[in-house]
C-alpha cells in the first residue's frame, strides 16, 4: 500500500471530466471519489435524496450495470445508472474497484480507526494525506462489544468503510480488523463479511490472580494446568524454558524457575486459546490470507518482558502466525485521555517489548485504547522504529459529537446530560476513572463553551463508554433519542465532521507519519 490517490492520475482526471458533465445541482458529484477504470465512470454524487453512487458506463459496457441497484437515467447521450448506498452495492463495487477490498497490510507502520457511526472513512483519510508518509489504514474496525452495542453487523462496519474509502477516493489499500474477538462464532460471521485483520482477545483465559498468589498457590495452579490443551506437559516446559536468560538487543530478560511458573499460570490458558482461535479462523479463511493480531491489553497486571517471551515462544510453538501484539504496558491507558503514569517508565517498558517483536516475529507492537495518547507516541514510533499499529475507537465518535457540538448545541448539551445519567453503568466494563462531580453540569456551560467540554478528562470519558446508549436508546414513542439526530447532522454537514475528523487524527499521526 502506497499513501497515493488516484487524484493524481490521468486516468481519475478523465473520469471526472466526463463525470462531471452529468453533474448538476441535483446530481453532484463528489470529486475526491470520480474514478475511471474498465470503461466505466464511478463517483459518488449528493442528491437531495442522498448519497448516490453514480456509475457512467462508455458505450459497449453498459453490461455492468445488472449488477447494481438503482435507477437508470440518460443526459447529454451518457447513459447512468443511480444507486443506493446499499450492501449489494457495496459487494458489487468491490468487486469492481480491486482496491476497495480489505487485504493484508503491508509490514511497517499501520493505523486502525474505529468508526462506530459509519461516517468517518473521509476525515481519516483527510488526515492521512495531510501527514504524508506511508501509514496503512485500516477503517473497518470494530468490535463484537461495540457492533452490539451500535446494533451493527459485521457486513454493515464493512460496508460503511467500504463507501468512505471510495468516497474519499483512497486507493492505495485497505485493511478490515475484527477486533477483540473472543469465541470462534465470532470468527465465523466476521470472516464471512470481508474481514481481513482478526483480533484474538484470550483476556478472558488470562489468570490475573498469578501476579498477586503466593509461590504455594503458583505452583498448585501450576500443576493443574490443563497440559493436554497446551499440548506439553511441566516438565517439557521448565525444560524448554526455565533458567533462561535471553540477551534481546542488549536487554536481559531471565526466566527463573517461579517466573516461568507465573508466566504459565497467568498466560498459559491464554497461550491455548489463541491457538485454538488461529486454527478454526485457518479454516474459516480457507485460501483466504489474514492478518492476526493477539491482544492482551484488556487486563489489570502489566505483561512483563518475560512474560511476553513466554508468550511468544508458546505461541510459535503451537504454530500460530500473527503480526501484531498488542502487550499490557505499565501504566494505564484509559480511554479518549492522554497516557496516565510516567512516560519514563513507559520507555524502558516499549524499549524491551520491541525488542522482543523484533526477535520472534519481527511483528508489530499494537498500542490498543492508542487514541489521545500524545505523550508516548514519539516514544513508541521511535522504540518499534516504526514497526507499530496504532488502534483508536471511540476517539472518533466524541469528534463527530464535536460536530453536532458546533452545529447544533441543544442536541449535544442533551446527549451530554443523558450520558451523565448512563455513566455509571455504561462504564462497567470500561478502563476509565472519570468521575461525575468533576464533570460540568451541562446547565452551567454556554453554547460556547460547550466543544471545550470535549477537551475535558471527565466530560470525554463520560461521552466515550456511553455511545452504544447514546446511540441505541429509544424514546417513549419508540423513536431513537438520538441516532437519527445525529446521523442527519452529520450528513448534512460533512465538512464539519471531516474537519473535526482531520484536525483531531493529524496529532495522532504525525508522530507514526515521521518515524
Ligand atoms: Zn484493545
Amino acid at each position: 500500500m502506497q499513501a497515493t490517490s488516484h487524484a493524481d492520475t490521468g486516468e481519475a482526471r478523465q473520469a471526472a471530466a466526463s463525470l462531471h458533465r452529468l453533474s448538476d445541482s441535483s446530481l453532484a458529484v463528489i470529486p475526491s471519489s470520480a474514478v475511471g477504470t474498465q470503461g466505466v465512470e464511478w463517483a459518488v454524487a449528493r442528491t437531495p435524496a442522498g448519497l448516490r453512487l453514480l456509475i457512467v458506463p462508455a458505450p459497449g459496457h453498459e453490461g455492468v450495470l445488472e449488477e447494481f441497484d438503482g435507477v437508470r437515467g440518460e443526459r447529454d447521450g451518457h447513459g447512468f445508472l443511480a444507486g443506493p448506498l446499499n450492501a449489494r452495492n457495496a459487494a458489487a463495487l468491490r468487486g469492481r474497484l480491486a482496491w476497495l477490498v480489505p487485504r493484508l497490510l503491508p509490514p511497517g507502520t499501520s493505523a486502525g480507526f474505529g468508526d462506530r457511526l459509519g461516517l468517518a472513512t473521509p476525515g481519516h483519510v483527510g488526515a492521512l494525506r495531510a501527514v504524508g508518509g506511508a501509514i496503512a489504514p485500516i477503517f473497518a474496525q470494530q468490535s463484537i462489544r461495540e457492533m452490539t452495542r451500535t446494533g451493527r453487523s459485521p457486513q454493515a462496519v464493512i460496508d460503511d468503510a467500504t463507501w468512505g474509502t471510495f468516497e474519499a477516493g483512497w486507493t492505495a489499500g485497505v485493511g478490515a480488523d475484527a477486533d477483540h474477538l473472543k469465541a470462534p462464532a465470532d470468527i465465523d460471521v466476521c470472516a464471512a463479511a470481508g474481514f481481513s485483520f482478526f483480533t484474538i482477545d484470550p483476556g478472558a483465559h488470562v489468570d490475573e490472580h498469578a501476579d498477586r498468589a503466593t509461590p504455594a498457590e503458583l505452583q498448585a495452579a501450576y500443576d493443574a494446568l490443563p497440559w493436554a490443551q497446551l499440548e506439553d506437559d511441566a516438565a517439557s516446559l521448565r525444560a524448554r524454558l526455565a533458567g533462561k536468560t535471553l540477551d534481546i538487543e542488549g536487554h536481559r530478560v531471565h526466566i527463573d524457575e517461579g517466573t516461568l511458573i507465573k508466566a504459565a499460570v497467568k498466560y498459559g490458558r491464554a497461550v491455548a486459546h489463541v491457538a485454538a482461535m488461529f486454527r478454526h479462523l485457518c479454516a474459516a479463511m480457507k485460501d483466504r490470507p489474514f492478518d492476526l493480531e493477539v491482544s492482551v491489553d484488556e487486563t489489570d497486571t502489566r505483561t512483563s518482558h518475560a512474560e511476553h517471551v513466554f508468550v511468544a515462544s508458546e505461541l510459535i510453538r503451537r504454530g500460530v502466525r500473527w503480526v501484531s501484539l498488542a502487550p499490557r504496558f505499565i501504566g494505564r491507558f484509559e480511554k479518549g485521555v492522554d497516557y496516565i503514569g510516567d512516560t519514563r517508565a513507559f520507555e524502558a517498558d516499549v524499549e524491551v517489548h520491541a525488542a522482543i517483536a523484533r526477535r520472534f516475529g519481527p511483528y508489530k507492537i499494537s498500542l490498543h485504547s492508542g487514541s489521545d495518547k500524545f505523550s508516548i507516541y514519539e516514544i513508541a514510533a521511535r522504540h518499534t522504529r516504526g514497526l507499530v499499529h496504532l488502534k483508536t475507537a471511540g476517539t472518533s465518535y466524541l469528534e463527530a459529537l464535536r460536530a453536532v457540538a458546533q452545529v447544533s448545541p441543544d442536541l449535544f448539551r442533551a446527549i451530554y446530560a443523558f450520558s451523565r445519567g448512563r455513566y455509571d453503568e455504561d462504564r462497567a466494563s470500561y478502563h476509565v476513572s472519570a468521575a461525575l462531580d468533576r464533570a460540568p453540569a451541562p446547565g452551567t456551560v454556554t453554547d460556547e463553551e460547550l466543544g471545550g467540554l470535549l477537551d475535558q478528562f471527565d466530560v470525554r470519558q463520560i461521552l466515550h463508554v456511553t455511545f452504544g446508549s447514546v446511540l441505541t436508546t429509544r424514546g417513549s414513542d419508540g423513536a431513537l433519542l438520538f441516532a437519527d439526530a445525529i446521523m442527519s447532522l452529520l450528513r448534512s454537514h460533512p465538512e464539519v465532521h471531516a474537519a473535526c475528523l482531520e484536525r483531531h487524527f493529524i496529532r495522532h499521526l504525525s508522530p507514526f507519519a515521521h518515524s
